[in-house]
């Protein structure tokens, strides 16, 4: 987001207009000083021209009738007019006469008129010489430019005051919209943007700006809602992807018991119970009998089906959610057995023995008769859990030792 200092458009605009405005009134100033100097360069001259005409015949007199006083009063009346800077008569036997404003004593540009003989006959008795005042013309042409300049100052100011408090107003919601969006949040966002314009006939930009920003948060809160339901989607299947590795990482496949990673990592926290709380813990070693001779007769998918059908028997002797059975490798099983003392787990032991004993399993419309021997022990209190499960694991060596199809421990 930028640091830059937040200027207002409507000032910004008037400013520009300002410019503009002042530029294009120079520019008219300009032109409009050329128009008027010639203007007032004609107002001048028709008036030295009207002043001349008028004076004239009074002067023929004069002059015909050698009146210098008359003379000088006439050229002093005329050399007064505002337009006239000096004035000069030179009479035809060489007298001059003259009036006005030294300064502007420069007859290159002056205006001459003949003075004629007041019988209107014969030739001019004299010339009158008019001198425009140039410092009357200069000051009423800057008059005139002044009061012009003036004026459009004037407008301009105005116009740009009129429009700058015409942009603050309409513009003033577009500040209202930008401080709406500043306190909007993720949790603020359905908050409805309103903006009151009072009564209008019209949409402007302004209306499109809200009607956009409407269309966009409705579409971001849909958005948001459509990935917060593929969240929470993507987050059941993960979990019940995790689940069912958690499963699979645990048990056995082929026989749904749970497998020896289970057992190593869940061996040692029975112990630990066992110890703490004083309560008996046995296991038992449960091994099938020549079980090679069985795949060896009947084929190994026969000896998989002997597997689980062994494995559903240990499992259906022992209680639920309280003593496990792992397999613990090949046709070895384990069974941990939580507050059983040895006694208990040796007579747990018997019954499954019995059970497979006498129950021949039926695979493939076959009968399959099938013994397992075993080794049990109790956890002694402080023992090393692996002296303890190489305890059952002898008496279970044991058992085969004796003949098979028995218990030991
Ligand atoms: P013992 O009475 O001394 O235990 O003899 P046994 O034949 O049962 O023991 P041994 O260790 O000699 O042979 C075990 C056999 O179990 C060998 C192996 O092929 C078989 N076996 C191990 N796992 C599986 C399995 O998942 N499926 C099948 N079908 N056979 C298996
Ligand atoms: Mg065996
Ligand atoms: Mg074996």
């Amino acid at each position: 987001m930028s640091d830059a200092p937040t200027h207002s458009i409507a000032a910004r605009l008037a400013r520009r207009i300002l410019l503009y405005a002042s530029a294009c009134a120079l520019l008219i100033g300009g032109v409009q000083t050329l128009h008027l100097s010639q203007e007032v360069r004609q107002r001048f001259s028709q008036s030295i021209e009207a002043a001349g005409l008028t004076h004239v015949p009074l002067l023929s007199v004069a002059v015909w009738d050698i009146e210098p006083d008359t003379i000088r009063r006439q050229l002093h009346q005329l050399a007064s007019q505002h337009a006239i800077g000096h004035v000069r008569l030179v009479t035809d036997v060489g007298r001059v006469f003259e009036a006005g404003d030294p300064d502007a004593r420069d007859f290159t540009e002056a205006r001459r008129f003949d003075v004629p003989n007041p019988t209107l006959q014969g030739e001019p008795i004299g010339t009158l010489e008019i001198v425009a005042d140039t410092r009357a013309f200069y000051r009423e042409l800057a008059t005139t430019i002044g009061v012009g300049l003036l004026g459009y100052a004037v407008l301009t100011l105005l116009m740009c005051g009129l429009v700058l408090v015409a942009l603050r107003r309409e513009l003033g919601p577009l500040r209202h919209i930008a401080e709406f969006v500043k306190t909007l949040s993720p949790e603020r966002l359905t908050t409805p943007l309103t903006v009151d314009r009072g009564p209008r006939h019209q949409r402007d930009e302004i209306d499109l700006v809200v009607e956009g920003f409407e269309i966009l948060q409705r579409g971001i809160d849909s958005h948001i809602r459509n990935l917060d339901h593929q969240v929470a989607a993507r987050t059941h299947d993960l979990e019940a992807a995790l689940a069912s590795i958690r499963t699979l990482s645990t048990t056995d496949t082929l026989t749904g018991c749970f497998n020896r990673r289970l057992f190593d990592e869940r061996i040692a926290d029975e112990v630990e119970r066992a110890d703490r709380y004083g309560r008996p813990l046995s296991i038992v070693f449960a091994d099938a009998d020549h079980f090679k001779r069985i795949n060896d007769t009947w084929g190994h998918n026969a000896g998989d089906e002997v597997l689980r059908a062994f494995s559903a028997s240990l499992k259906a002797q022992v209680r639920d959610h309280i003593d496990w059975v792992v397999r613990y490798g090949g046709e070895e099983f384990v069974i941990v057995l939580p507050e059983t003392t040895l006694d208990r787990a040796r007579a747990l032991a018997e019954r499954i023995r019995v059970v497979v004993e006498s129950e021949p399993l039926t695979i493939d419309d076959r009968p399959i008769r099938l013994t397992a021997s075993f080794g049990v022990a109790q956890y002694a209190p402080g023992e090393a859990l692996a002296d303890w499960i190489d305890r059952a694991d002898k008496w279970l060596y044991l058992a085969k030792e004796q003949g098979r199809n028995r218990v030991c421990g």
